[in-house]
């Protein structure tokens, strides 16, 4: 392993100095560095060094990455809060509120310990924590990016468990978050140390492969370095050219990647040349280019089209002597500062600039295409798992290859496979919500077509269109697909909330019908206590539910008023039965007589029940007089001799005649209620009613007995009766 050289307070100074001059920044950082010291005062790390050099070597980093003077105090500071006895209080009034927060911020990342792959849900929700606070800040992650780089660099010192466990959660994590700022250098450097802890064997049988080809590969790289610059300083352009190797993650990932053996993996030559302007970059490439023949499809134009990191470089790879082929990057002074230190270098201190963190951070996300995207989706994110959280960011940020542009050049990231409905989404939610059709490179596409990289996209819209289902079995980013079933799970709330007001309309007159007060149980609080009960989640749902008819209004109503209701509950009827307590009789005792015969005794035969207006016949009993029978009674022999013609009595409207009805129910809550409910509506006093239920069918049958004016007020209650739900028939009784 190359060893890295451990920073002293000089180093740190001394770097610190090449960018910051002013007395105030230099002496925070001074404080911090004695402070911190003193609070560390006797802690040693592993290594037997005191706890001090893990922090110098921090800050050393930092100042690398021309960090600003907070960021550097906070470097310094950054254990303080975990390891010693130091509060965020103290460290807000030792130094302010900015630092203190920063390392509160870094302390809350390294709380929860990586136990490895083998626990999914607690590494999630560790990385998770590790994006919000990159997302808020984006210092917090330079430090700790710089924290864990020392770490690794001195992790030898740790037992073998911890190294592989540290070195797994480098991999996974922290190289790819340098990856995505552009920090090539520390990811390069990270990639390698835990690389070597993981899989020590591949690590040496790499470093093996390249260094037997050292001496060979170093003699064509300079045999070439020499012609290029001769033929470059024959056309009087600045530049610096060298050789430059491949880091031994990256050749052995590109082996077990793309199934290739050692000695096909190209680019292995390579040169990079650094120049002036961009116009200079341009320049070289047609003089190389002039004189080497290029590899067909391998030049790549990364300062037109900036990676999604703001890495930017000419790429091309040409055959030189003998075959040899190699890979040269073109770029400028800055755009290399950018390709080696990524954010660090584009947000590099400047003295004299006022800092203000939500002012870069905001730049970032200007600058950077996927931080923006990465942010909100941090920031929509809260209510998913942390599982389908890092999922999802995997997918979206980290693993994004497809590279497509708008029509005015910005860059979009995309997973592979997305279509325009992916590009859609990323470039607006209201964009991808009005999608109707899609333009790539000039010519009207599918919107499930599959972009490739350098495709220029346009997408058309139109108003009042919404996603629809289908999208989601074809794109790809699970920013586009969480868009849209969150658009389509609003459509359906809104849907449901509308039927909803129909289901509180029917429970209402539910209540009404049983004589509670809606006004007294239409409380939503009360409602919602109930909720639980029945297959619903909310008030609405449960709305809902009874508008669909999939709850019954009736056992809700139940719940509520807490008044148990079925064919075999006797309570509710009784009190429905004494309101009905004004019973009008009838004059005598049958209200019919015989024409041209007076004083004679006439009753009413119990068995059909004749009411005013039935046709009716007279029987001549042999001791009891009349009885008055329904004219087709079965009881009735209608040839008999003692038939006898009868007729109703005057009328008088208060008249009430008795009558009884049979009813025969599917059984059910309220069925007795709702019998109850329809008599007492239709005005028809109530004498008595009992029911049976068969256990076997679950049929019930009822016997009304009540009082009506005349046959028109029974029919219309038994053409009432047979429209109560459940109901199967009504009949008068005939015998
Ligand atoms: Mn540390």
């Amino acid at each position: 392993m190359a060893e890295a050289k451990s920073a002293t307070e000089f180093d740190v100074m001394n770097e610190v100095q090449k960018y910051i001059t002013k007395e105030e920044s230099l002496a925070l950082i001074r404080h911090a560095q004695s402070y911190a010291s003193k609070q560390h005062e006797g802690q040693k790390r592993k290594s037997g060094e005191p706890y001090m050099v893990h922090l110098t070597n921090v800050a050393y980093i930092l100042a690398t990455l021309r960090a600003g003077p907070t960021t550097i105090a906070a470097g310094y500071l950054h254990d303080s809060i975990e390891d010693t006895n130091v509060s965020k209080k103290e460290l807000a009034k030792e130094f302010n509120e900015e630092i203190a927060e920063l390392v509160e911020s870094v302390t809350k990342i390294g709380a929860l310990p990586y136990k490895g792959k083998n626990d999914p849900e607690y590494q999630a929700a560790n990385h998770r924590k590790i994006f919000i606070a990159m997302a808020k800040d984006i210092r917090v992650i330079l430090i700790k990016l710089s924290d864990r780089l020392h770490n690794m660099r001195t992790l030898e010192y740790k037992s073998e468990e911890g190294q592989k466990r540290i070195s797994a959660e480098t991999l996974d994590v922290y190289a790819p978050i340098a990856h995505c700022l552009g920090m090539s250098s520390i990811k390069n450097e990270l990639e390698d140390l835990s690389f070597y802890y993981l899989n020590r064997e591949e690590y040496y049988h790499i470093a093996h492969l390249v260094e037997t080809k050292k001496t060979e590969r170093d003699a064509s790289v300079q045999q070439m370095i020499t012609d290029i610059t001769t033929m470059l300083q024959e056309q009087g352009i600045e530049f610096r050219i060298f050789g430059r190797s491949k880091h031994l993650y990256s050749i052995y990932h590109k082996m077990v990647d793309r199934h290739k053996r050692f000695d096909e993996i190209l680019d292995l030559l390579a040169i990079r040349i650094v120049t002036k302007t961009e116009l200079n970059c341009y320049e070289i490439l047609g003089y190389i280019h002039a004189k080497y023949k290029p590899v067909p499809g391998r030049l790549k134009d990364y300062i037109a089209v900036p990676k999604t990191n703001m890495y930017q470089s000419l790429h091309t790879t040409i055959i030189g002597e003998e075959g040899k082929i190699f890979e040269v990057q073109i770029r400028t002074e800055d755009m290399d500062a950018i390709a080696e230190r990524g954010v660090a270098a584009h947000w590099r201190y400047k003295e004299g600039k006022a800092y203000d963190a939500r002012q870069e951070q905001k730049e970032i996300e200007d600058k950077l295409s996927w931080f923006k995207d990465f942010a909100t989706f941090t920031d929509e994110a809260n209510d998913q798992t942390d599982l389908a959280y890092m999922s999802a960011l995997q997918k979206d940020v980290f693993q994004a290859n497809v590279y497509v542009m708008t029509p005015k050049g910005r860059v979009i990231d995309l997973p592979n496979g997305a279509t325009p409905i992916d590009f859609a989404y990323r470039i607006h939610t209201e964009v991808g919500h009005r999608a109707v059709g899609a333009i790539v490179n000039d010519a009207m596409v599918p919107l499930n077509t599959e972009l490739h990289t350098g495709d220029v996209v346009k997408i058309k819209t139109q108003n009042g269109t919404g996603p629809n289902e289908d999208w989601l079995k074809f794109v790809k980013s699970s920013q586009a697909k969480s868009k849209i079933k969150a658009y389509l799970s609003k459509m359906e709330q809104e849907e449901k909330e509308k039927v909803s007001k129909d289901g509180e309309r029917i429970l209402s007159n539910e209540l009404k019908k049983r004589g509670f007060a809606p006004e007294e149980y239409m409380d939503r609080k009360k409602i919602e206590a109930v909720v639980s009960q029945f297959s619903a989640n909310n008030y609405v749902d449960l709305m809902y539910g009874i508008a669909m008819k999939a709850i019954s209004p009736s056992s809700v109503a139940e719940k509520l008023t807490n008044v148990k209701f079925g064919t075999n509950d006797k309570e509710l009827v009784e009190k429905l039965l004494s309101r009905d307590h004004k019973r009008k009789r009838i004059s005598n005792k049958s209200g019919v007589v015989v024409p041209g015969i007076e004083s004679m005794k006439l009753d009413i035969a119990q068995c059909c029940l004749p009411v005013y207006g039935d046709e009716i016949v007279g029987y001549v009993t042999k001791s009891d007089g009349v009885k008055v029978h329904q004219k087709d009674c079965a009881n009735v022999n209608q040839s008999h001799a003692r038939l006898i013609s009868c007729e109703w009595e005057a009328h008088d409207a208060e008249w009430l005649y008795e009558s009884e009805l049979i009813i025969v129910a599917h059984d059910r809550n309220f069925l007795l209620t709702d019998i109850v409910t329809v008599i007492s509506q239709c005005k028809a006093p109530m004498l008595n009613v009992g029911a049976k239920v068969n256990q076997e069918t679950l049929l019930a049958t009822i016997h009304l007995r009540l009082q009506v004016h005349d046959v028109t007020q029974l029919n219309s209650v038994i053409a009432n009766l047979r429209k109560v739900d459940s109901v199967v028939s009504v009949d008068r009784r005939l015998q």
